[in-house]
C-alpha cells in the first residue's frame, strides 16, 4: 500500500515508532506528571520527515519549558544539568547525543525598527504561527492521548512534496518583522533545492532593504549555509535576482554584467564565479576553499581595461583581489584569522598553475609555485581547476590536459625536491658564523641569493653545494671567509 507514496509521506506515518531516542519517552513522562502538553517542533520534525537525521531537537511546552527541561534532568539522573536561559525563557539539556532545548509556547510581536519580538505566553498554534515557513511549523505530540500524531496547520507536508518554501501567514509580515528570514528562505531553498513561492519571492525583494537591521554575523552565518550547500549558486542567484546581495556583498554584485567594445565582449564575471563555485564543491567541503573560488575575480571589475587591438584585460586582478580580502572578511565578520589569510593566498595565486599549464612546463616554474603555495598547492590546483569553464570543449580539454602535466611535474618535483614546507638549507647563522659578520643587509642578500638559485635549478637544494655558493657570493660583496 505505501509503494506510491513519497519517502516524506512514509516518513510522516507510524511517527510514534520514529521517536526512537531515550528522551522523548522520559519528555512525555515528565510533561504528563506535570499536567502540560509538550511537543518536539520544527527543524527535527522537518528533517525527520526528509530523511537528513538531525542531533538538535526542540520541544516547546504549553506551560514553562524550563520547569520541564528541570523535571525531564531530575528524572535523568543527578549528573544531568540544565542550562537555562532567563532572557529567552528557554533551556537546554544535552542528553547522549542529543542537544534538546525547551521553551514554552509563545505568542510574538513585532515592532518596526527591532527584530526582537514583544512574548507572551502562548498556546501551540500560537507557537506555530510566528515560525518562519511551513515545513518549519510541523509538530509532534509527545502526549498520552495522541503520542506521535503530527500536527500541521498550514500543509507543511505537502510544501515538501512539492518541494515549496511558503509562509505561514502573509510573508510580507513574516520578512518585514524578521527580515533574517529571507536570507533563511534562500538558504533553506539553497540546501533542500526547494522553490521559493512567488509570493514569497516578490515579497523578499519588495523587504530587502530590510535586511539592514540584521547583524552583519547572522548575515553570514545563513550565507556560509548557502555556500557549504551542494549547489552555491542556487542561493546566489535568488539572493542577486531579489537585490538582497546588494546590500549584504555588494562588491560581489560588480561582477555582473558583459560590456562590449569595438565587437569584443568579455565574460559575466558573477556567473563566472558561480559556475566556478559550483564546480569546486564537488571537489571540496571545505568553507575557506569555496570562499577563495568566490573571491578569486572580486577585483576583475577595479582592473578591467581595454586594450585596442587587443581586447579586455583585467591584469593584476590576482594581486588587487588578494588585497581586498582583508577588508571584505572584516566587512563580513568573517574571521580575521589564518582562514582569512589562506584565502588570500589562493586569491593571490590562483592564476599561476594555468599560466604553467599554457606554456612549457619547467622544473623551476614548478619548484617556483611549490615553494609558495606549500601545503596548500593541492588546494590551489583545485581551484584552478574549476577556474576551467570556457565553453570551448576544445580549450577545456586542452586545458585539463596540460593541468595533468602540471599535476605530474608537480609530483615528480615534490618527489626529488621536497620543495614544499621548505627552508633552505643555509640560515642566517651559518651565514654570520662563515664571514664573522652581524646581522644586516650582507645575510638577507645572501640568503636570498642560495634561495633563488636552488629554486632556479642552478644548485642542488642541498648543504654543501649551497655552502659553496654562499661562499661565491659572500666574496661578490667583498666578504672575507672567517
Ligand atoms: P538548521 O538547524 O538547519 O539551521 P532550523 O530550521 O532547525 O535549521 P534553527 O535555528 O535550529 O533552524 O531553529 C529551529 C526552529 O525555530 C526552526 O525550524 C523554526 O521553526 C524556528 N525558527 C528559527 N529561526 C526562526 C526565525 N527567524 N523566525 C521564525 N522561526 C524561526
Ligand atoms: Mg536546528
Amino acid at each position: 500500500m505505501q509503494a506510491g507514496l513519497s519517502t516524506t509521506i512514509k516518513n510522516a506515518l507510524q511517527l510514534e515508532t520514529k521517536l526512537t531516542h531515550p528522551s522523548f519517552k522520559i519528555i512525555a513522562e515528565c510533561a504528563a506528571e506535570m499536567n502540560v502538553e509538550a511537543y518536539v517542533i520544527g527543524g527535527w520534525v522537518r528533517d525527520l520527515l526528509l530523511n537528513r537525521p538531525s542531533k538538535d531537537i526542540d520541544i516547546v511546552a504549553v506551560g514553562s519549558g524550563i520547569e520541564l527541561a528541570e523535571s525531564v534532568a531530575r528524572k535523568l539522573g543527578d549528573q544531568y544539568h540544565v542550562h537555562v536561559y532567563k532572557n529567552f525563557g528557554t533551556a537546554q539539556l544535552v542528553y547522549e547525543d542529543y542537544n534538546i532545548e525547551f521553551v514554552g509556547a509563545r505568542k510574538e510581536s513585532y515592532r518596526q525598527e527591532s527584530r526582537k519580538p514583544i512574548v507572551e505566553n502562548g498556546t501551540l498554534e500560537d507557537d506555530q504561527n510566528r515560525r518562519d515557513f511551513t515545513i518549519n511549523a510541523l509538530a509532534i505530540s509527545l502526549n498520552k492521548n495522541d503520542y506521535g500524531r503530527l500536527l500541521d496547520p498550514f500543509n507543511g507536508l505537502k510544501d515538501m512534496e512539492n518541494k515549496i518554501i511558503r509562509t505561514p501567514l502573509d510573508p510580507d509580515i513574516t520578512y518585514s518583522d524578521d527580515p533574517l528570514r529571507m536570507m533563511r528562505a534562500i538558504r533553506f531553498a539553497t540546501q533542500l533545492n526547494y522553490t521559493i513561492e512567488e509570493k514569497s519571492l516578490d515579497s523578499i525583494a519588495k523587504n530587502k532593504e530590510r535586511i539592514k537591521i540584521i547583524s552583519k554575523e547572522r548575515i553570514s552565518d545563513e550565507l556560509n549555509k548557502i555556500i557549504l550547500a551542494q549547489v552555491p549558486s542556487i542561493g546566489f542567484k535568488l539572493l542577486f535576482d531579489t537585490g538582497l546581495l546588494h546590500y549584504i556583498f555588494p562588491q560581489m554584485v560588480l561582477l555582473y554584467g558583459v560590456e562590449t567594445k569595438n565587437g569584443k565582449s568579455h565574460k559575466d564575471n558573477f556567473y563566472h564565479t558561480l559556475e566556478v563555485l559550483d564546480n569546486i564543491c564537488k571537489t571540496t567541503d571545505d568553507l575557506w576553499l569555496r570562499w577563495a573560488a568566490i573571491l578569486h575575480d572580486i577585483a576583475k571589475p577595479q582592473t578591467k581595461r581595454f586594450e585596442p587591438g587587443h581586447g579586455w584585460t583585467f591584469h593584476g586582478h590576482e594581486d588587487k583581489g588578494a588585497r581586498m580580502v582583508p577588508q571584505l572578511f572584516t566587512e563580513l565578520k568573517l574571521p580575521l584569522n589564518e582562514k582569512m589569510k589562506y584565502v588570500q593566498k589562493l586569491v593571490l595565486l590562483h592564476l599561476r598553475p594555468i599560466v604553467l599549464a599554457k606554456s612549457e612546463v619547467t622544473d623551476s616554474a614548478v619548484r617556483r609555485l611549490l615553494f609558495e603555495a606549500g601545503n596548500d598547492i593541492d588546494d590551489l590546483m583545485k581551484l584552478c581547476q574549476a577556474d576551467i569553464t570556457s565553453k570551448n570543449e576544445y580549450k577545456v580539454q586542452k586545458y585539463l590536459k596540460n593541468f595533468e602535466l602540471v599535476r605530474q611535474k608537480l609530483k615528480e618535483v615534490e618527489d626529488k625536491d621536497n620543495i614544499r614546507n621548505w627552508q633552505p638549507p643555509i640560515d642566517g647563522e651559518t651565514i654570520m658564523k662563515a664571514f664573522n659578520i652581524t646581522a644586516g643587509r650582507e645575510v638577507g642578500i645572501i640568503k636570498n641569493a642560495i634561495r633563488e638559485a636552488i629554486l632556479d635549478g642552478i644548485i642542488a637544494n642541498e648543504y654543501s653545494e649551497a655552502y659553496q655558493f654562499m661562499l661565491k657570493e659572500g666574496k661578490k660583496l667583498g666578504l672575507k671567509q672567517s
